[in-house]
Parts: C-alpha cells; sequence; structure tokens
C-alpha cells in the first residue's frame, strides 16, 4: 500500500509534471477527473484519481490533497 507521504507526493508531482509514477513498480499512472472521467487537463486544478495498472492501487487526490491555504471558495 502506499503511504499518505507517498501519495502526497504523487500528486504534487502530478501537479507540476502532468505525468506520475508508481512509487511500488515505476508504473506510469494514470489519472481521471471525477467531473470529466478523463485524464485531467493541463491547468486543472479539479480532484482526479490516481490509479495504477500494475498493482491496481488508487486513491483520490482529495484525499491526501488540502486546499491552499487563505484561498476561499469561488462564490458564483
Ligand atoms: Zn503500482
Amino acid at each position: 500500500m502506499w503511504t499518505r507521504e507517498e501519495k502526497q507526493k504523487i500528486v504534487a508531482y502530478y501537479r507540476r509534471a502532468h505525468i506520475a509514477r508508481c512509487p511500488t513498480d515505476r508504473a506510469l499512472l494514470t489519472m481521471q477527473d471525477v467531473r470529466t472521467g478523463s485524464e485531467p487537463d493541463d491547468d486543472s486544478t479539479a480532484a482526479f484519481v490516481v490509479y495504477c495498472p500494475t498493482c491496481r492501487q488508487s486513491f483520490m487526490s482529495s484525499t491526501v490533497e488540502l486546499p491552499p491555504p487563505g484561498n476561499s471558495p469561488c462564490l458564483d
């Protein structure tokens, strides 16, 4: 199982590089935007599901990612 720290690194790295590998087996991870069901846009900040096709672990980015401090939700 991935640790919480590993999950945070995966999400943080993916946000920067738009690509991430499984810390367990180095497989290329699949990301799925929770709203669209497809790969997140490069500029997307929405939550996404991380899935490893090799070891079949998965988690949602929002479970390890906190919203930026002082960034209040947009009320439109
Ligand atoms: Zn894996």
